[in-house]
Parts: C-alpha cells; structure tokens; sequence
C-alpha cells in the first residue's frame, strides 16, 4: 500500500479544492507546490498591513450560488464591487462603458442620446464588414469610446495597433445604458477578508503540504509515494515538450510601497492612452477598504511571454489550440493522473469555473 492515495501537484485553488474534498473523504492527501508559498496565484501577501495580490489583482465574483457557499465556508467576503476607471490624458471616465462614461465623454443624459450618439458616429465611420480590431470597435461603440478608452489600451494589452488585430477578438463589447458602474454581471462579488492565501489555508486545513517541491524535477521518486496523481501544472511541461510549447501572454507589475494613505482613490485604474507604459495601476488596500497609513500599488506592464516567465493568458488561436489537443491526447491516454486547473488544462478560467470544475472531478473520482 503506498502512503497516501492522493499526489496533490500544485496548491493552487484547483488543487486546494480536491485536497479538501478527497481528505474530507477520508483520503490520505499530499500537496506539494514548487512555489515556496500555497494559493497560486490567487497568492496575497502582507505588506504594510495591506494584502497585495502578487499574481495580478483577483475579484471574485459568481453567478453560481453553489460556489458562492462554497468558498464562505472558507472565508467572510466584504462588498467590493469592482468598478475600474480609465485615466485618458488624465480625463477620467467610468467603466464598463455606461451611461456614466457616456455622461462624461458627451454630456448626454438620457440612453435615448446616448444610442443616438453611438450610432450616429457608427453610421459616420461607414464600416459595412470590419476587416480589423479598429474597425469591429468603431462600428461598435463609435470612434469617441474607440479613440480615448479603447485604441492604446487594446494596443498594449496585445503589443500591436489595432489595425493589426483580428476583429474577432472583440466580437461584443459591454456597453449599458444604465448609471452603472459594476463591471460584472454576477449575482455575488467580493473580497475574501483577510485575503485569498488565508482561504485557502483554511481549504488546506488539516492536508500535508510540501512547498518548493518540483513535481517533474522528482517525478519518479515522487510517483511512488501515491496511488493517484492529480496535476495542475502546465500540461506541455509534464511531456517535457516533446509536441513543442504552448504559448502563453504574460504580465509583469512593477509593485511600491508609497507614504500616501491613498493614491489614486481607487482599487483599478486603466491608463487608456497609448503613451503610458503599463496598462493598468491595481491599488490593493481598496479592494479591502483599507485605513493603512501607507499604500501599496502594482503598475501592470502586458508582456510577450517567454519560455521560462510567469505563464498568465493562455492564447486562444488555432495553432495553440491544435497543440493544446494534441496534448490532451496524451494526458487522456496517462494512467494515474488527472490533469486540472489553469495549466493543466491551458485554460482560462476565473476563479468561479476552477472550483466548480474542480469539485465535479472530486466528485465522479472519490464515488468510485
Ligand atoms: C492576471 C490574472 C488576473 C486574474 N484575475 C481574476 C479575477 O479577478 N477573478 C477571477 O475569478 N479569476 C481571475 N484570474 C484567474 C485565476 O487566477 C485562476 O482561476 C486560478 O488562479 C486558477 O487556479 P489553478 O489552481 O488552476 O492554477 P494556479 O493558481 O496557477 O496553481 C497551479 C500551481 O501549480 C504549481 N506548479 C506548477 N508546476 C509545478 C510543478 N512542476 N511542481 C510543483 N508545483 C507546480 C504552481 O506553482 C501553482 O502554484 C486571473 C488570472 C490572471 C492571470
């Protein structure tokens, strides 16, 4: 009989997951990670007394009340709302693009003048068949929003003009004609108080971990120790590459602690023009209401990613997509090892979809 049933890799929110269903199964889990920390990247850390989100900012938010119970068995959420501004050349408008922005952009007041106005400089644009991302936004949305809120910041989202980007990648935009500013849809939103990585303590209570374990540096060793493995690495790792490597877009911040109580009077501020450097400042004690007398703000730069970065955005296009199946192949065909979470399964997913679709497989494995 080997030590435990279940092979953990990764202490991410998929793995957390199925570590806290297969234990409360009464099974004999290990987690390992080789980061020197649990969460992933839903990671927060204390500084300053603030919790700042090292892997990028993380709003939860769910239309799924299942899941919403789930994770405040874990965790007491607050009420943020996640309501981002853009900073054009220092103009302020409020996003998703809303009565509010429209307000601003044109001094219009009612929805009826403000479809007026979208599609009077729709129909000005005169684009019949949008050949490009500039194109598909402007028949969209009208080339006022284009211009200030969406041409630099798509651009350096992507790392090229407009001109140069398949329309297909903005097929809808989210426009609403209501004075509403919540950028989600969801029916439940919010901050974990006391931040993401004491949640997924609690997830973890009780469940042997290991960190900075490299699973694949240790892998035969580590295969012997339990009957199953259930990996949320990047799948093209575990085959040490051998059909070539996905790709991945990345994002590098640029974090400081600043001697201000409050910088930009808000969690999320996009810089929407094209001469700013970085697309976005996360500014972390908002998400949490924070009193602290310092602040703490990550500049958020998109970057082109390269073997060895930070994997973050899996890239959704037809190469990658043959790749990814082709791989998925292999690991359907792997006996012993289930394959989940971001990585795993190079997808992206909120946070929402990666516990619903870690609890299903928890699900169907530990009935059997
Ligand atoms: C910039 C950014 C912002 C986001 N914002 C939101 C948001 O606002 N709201 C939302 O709902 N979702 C958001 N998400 C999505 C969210 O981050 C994911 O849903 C979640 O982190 C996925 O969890 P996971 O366990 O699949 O992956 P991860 O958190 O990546 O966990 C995988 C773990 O496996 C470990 N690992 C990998 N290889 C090995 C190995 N060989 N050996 C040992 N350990 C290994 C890694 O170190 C990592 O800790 C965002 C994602 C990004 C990139």
């Amino acid at each position: 009989m080997k030590q435990y049933d279940y092979l953990i890799v990764g202490a991410g929110l998929y793995g957390a997951v199925f570590a806290h269903e297969a234990k409360k199964a009464g099974k004999r889990c290990l987690v390992i990670d080789k980061r020197d920390h649990i969460a992933g990247n839903i990671y927060t850390e204390s500084v300053e007394g603030i919790h700042v989100h090292r892997y990028g900012a993380h709003i939860f938010h769910t239309n799924n009340k299942a899941v919403w119970q789930y994770v405040n068995q874990f965790a007491e959420f607050n009420r943020y709302t996640n309501s981002p501004v853009a900073n054009y050349h220092g103009e302020i408008y409020n996003l998703p693009f809303n009565m509010n922005t429209f307000n601003k952009m044109w001094g219009v007041v009612t929805p009826a003048e403000a479809k007026a106005k979208i599609e009077q400089q729709r129909a000005e644009a005169g684009i019949t068949e949008p050949k490009n991302l500039e194109e598909q936004a402007i028949s969209l949305v009208g080339t006022d929003i284009y211009e200030k809120l969406i041409k630099g910041y798509t651009g350096k989202q992507w790392g090229r003009p407009c001109t140069e980007l398949p329309a297909f990648i903005i097929k809808r935009l989210p426009v609403r004609f209501t004075y509403d500013d919540n950028y989600f849809n969801a029916l439940y939103q919010g901050i974990p108080n006391g931040g993401y990585t004491a949640m997924v303590e609690k997830m973890l209570d009780g469940v042997e971990i290991e960190l900075g374990v490299d699973y694949l540096a240790r892998k035969a060793e580590l295969d012997k120790l339990a009957d199953q493995i259930v990996y949320t690495g990047p799948v093209d790792a575990y085959f040490d590459y051998k059909l070539g490597a996905l790709q991945y877009r990345s994002v590098r911040f640029e974090t400081e602690v600043l001697d201000t109580d409050n910088y930009q009077g808000n969690a999320v501020v996009n810089y929407t023009d094209a001469e700013t450097p970085y697309t976005r400042i996360i500014e972390h004690k908002h998400f949490e209401f924070g009193t602290q007398p310092k602040t703490v703000i990550s500049r958020e730069y998109s970057a082109e990613w390269k073997k060895g970065d930070e994997p973050y955005y899996p890239v959704n296009d037809e190469k990658n997509g043959a790749l990814y199946a082709a791989y998925k192949q292999l690991a359907d065909a792997e006996p012993g090892v289930i394959f989940g979470g971001r990585l795993g399964e190079y997808k992206y997913y909120d946070m929402d979809k990666v516990i619903e679709v870690a609890l299903s497989v928890a699900e169907k494995e530990l009935a059997e």
